[in-house]
């Protein structure tokens, strides 16, 4: 009979929660990692193939020094994996004057010394001609910014956890966990475990599994869309950086990746587009994931408009969920009334993934000595009045 304790539980084995299944296996602990679903699966966050990494973060400052380090826990990862991870491909942000965007990626880049180039619309066609760039707008360039193979990198860290002796539960479902005087149950679809401490990664699920968050989470709908441009080449890795533009009097920004090479391609085939700001609200049992020509039309207008050699509709399209945060900055730490048995990482609010190579060795940290030397206190849940 297997054994049903474990040191740790880890609930959701997606992006973060197989991380943090490799950091606690790896320092020799007994692991549990239970996911709902397939590791990895497309009814999540991680759906879609390509991520962006990017290190000057204009979303705050406090971010770099925990990015610095998800760089570099990414690199041994690779190593250890054998298999590229990470491609350097640059990053080039675009917008009107003034905004926020480029505000944001100077001040972390100037106070974290992390460089960044300026280049002039005229400069950025002849180097980058497949942007078509209104005249007044401005550009900059992080050298060192890429994007992570997201799938991939979760194949990566549950393959590596379960090397290292963590045991990963496919399509199980946590019904709920309790509170007990020297250990945590939880009860799933098809057993009771118990555990000494427990780790919440549940993403969108969150509000069902921690108390007292459920107005603090918005779930949203949000839709990826492939293109594939005439020219196919012009648009590969190699030729055409990652980008994030922003648009005079639209809120978020646009983004997308170039061609990755056929050794790579696992996903759809073309360049990946889709826009930076919450979609629409859903309920988790009720998700729309068929696509409609209104769900498109807008990431088409934007293609068709800001890419050179991208015409008409794309040709393929999914959907994805952002866990937003009330301040769109994730919530990590120990949950309180728990006595410190019971940590979470949740609201990763459309930016999370770059951060998976440290949110598992966070939450390892928080699990095993209930404190860690990163700097996360920013990310508190007591700004929220969560206490
Ligand atoms: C369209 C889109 C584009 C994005 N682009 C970027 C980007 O370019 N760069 C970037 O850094 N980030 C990006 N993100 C954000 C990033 O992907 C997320 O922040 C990150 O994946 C969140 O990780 P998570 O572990 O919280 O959620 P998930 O990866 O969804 O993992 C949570 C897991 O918990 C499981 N679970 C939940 N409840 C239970 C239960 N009761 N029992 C068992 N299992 C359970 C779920 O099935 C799921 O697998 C993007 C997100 C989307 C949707």
């Amino acid at each position: 009979m297997p054994s049903s304790h474990f040191d740790y539980i880890v609930i959701g084995a997606g992006s973060m929660g197989v991380s943090a299944c490799f950091h606690l296996a790896v320092r020799g602990c007994q692991v549990l990692g239970i996911e709902q679903f397939a590791i990895p699966h497309e009814l999540g966050s991680h759906t879609g193939w390509t991520r962006i990494i990017r290190k000057a973060y204009f979303e705050h400052p406090d971010y770099v020094p925990l990015l610095q380090r998800a760089y570099h826990n990414i690199r041994l990862m690779e190593a250890e994996y054998g298999q590229p991870l990470y491609l350097q491909t640059g990053l080039l942000y675009a917008g009107p004057p003034g905004c926020h965007v480029l505000g944001g990626v100077r001040q972390s880049a100037a106070l974290h010394s992390i460089p960044l180039e300026t280049l002039s619309v005229e400069e950025t066609r002849a180097r980058f001609p497949q942007f078509c760039l209104p005249a007044h707008y401005e550009v900059l360039f992080e050298p060192e910014a890429g994007l992570l193979l997201a799938e991939q990198v979760i194949c990566a860290y549950a393959q590596k956890a379960r090397h290292a002796g963590a045991v990963l539960h496919e399509h199980e479902h946590v019904q709920f966990w309790s509170l007990h005087k020297d250990m945590v149950r939880v009860q799933t679809s098809r057993a009771e475990y118990t555990c000494h401490k427990l780790v919440i990664s549940a993403g969108a699920w969150s509000g069902r599994l921690i108390p007292g968050i459920d107005n603090k989470l918005n779930v949203t709908r949000q839709v990826l869309a492939w293109f594939r441009p005439t020219k196919a080449c012009s648009f590969a890795v190699g030729q055409m950086p990652c980008w994030l533009i922003a648009i005079e009097g639209v809120a978020g920004s646009y983004y997308g990746f170039p061609l990755l090479p056929a050794s790579m391609q696992a996903g759809p085939e073309g360049i990946k587009v889709a826009h930076h700001h919450p979609g629409q609200l859903c309920q988790l049992d009720a998700v729309e994931r068929r696509i409609s020509e209104a769900d498109v039309a807008h990431l088409q207008a934007f293609a068709n408009q800001y890419l050179g050699g991208v015409h008409g509709a794309p040709v393929e399209a999914k959907t994805c969920l952002y866990s937003n945060s009330p301040d769109d900055h994730f919530v990590v730490g120990t949950l309180p009334h728990t006595e410190g048995r019971v940590c979470a990482a949740w609201g990763f609010s459309g930016h999370g993934f770059k951060f998976v190579p440290v949110m598992g060795e966070i939450l390892a940290d928080l699990a095993m000595q209930g404190h860690t030397l990163l700097p996360v206190g920013f990310l508190e849940a007591k700004r929220l009045g969560i206490a």
